[in-house]
């Protein structure tokens, strides 16, 4: 009990950079550190930006442009990246409305 709540104490201390997120389609979840809700709206934008012919860029393409790989590869999940939700507090993981950077 003692490890664990170290291990939940230290969590906490570098937790800003954690995220836990899961589909709300399939339930499929992901654990990632960094930025990661910035780095989804940073990358929906490059896969779209220019493109006339309403193509997403593919993964490879948003690597080479500077996409972290884990980032990328969410885009190949089957459902919307942008309707995750985060596992802690249920809320929407990207709110685009309140965003409303897009
Ligand atoms: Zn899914």
């Amino acid at each position: 009990m003692h490890v664990e709540s170290q291990v939940e104490k230290l969590q906490k201390q570098v937790g800003k950079a954690a995220w836990h997120f899961r589909c709300p389609e399939c339930g499929q979840e992901w654990r990632m550190g960094g930025d990661v809700p910035l780095l989804v709206l940073a990358a929906e934008h490059q896969r779209w930006m220019r493109r006339l012919d309403g193509e997403p860029r593919s993964t490879e393409e948003l690597v080479e442009r500077g996409c972290p790989v884990e980032i990328a590869r969410l885009f190949e999940h089957e459902h919307d990246v942008t309707t995750f939700v985060d596992v802690k507090s249920g809320q929407p993981f990207m709110d685009r409305e309140a965003g409303g950077i897009l």
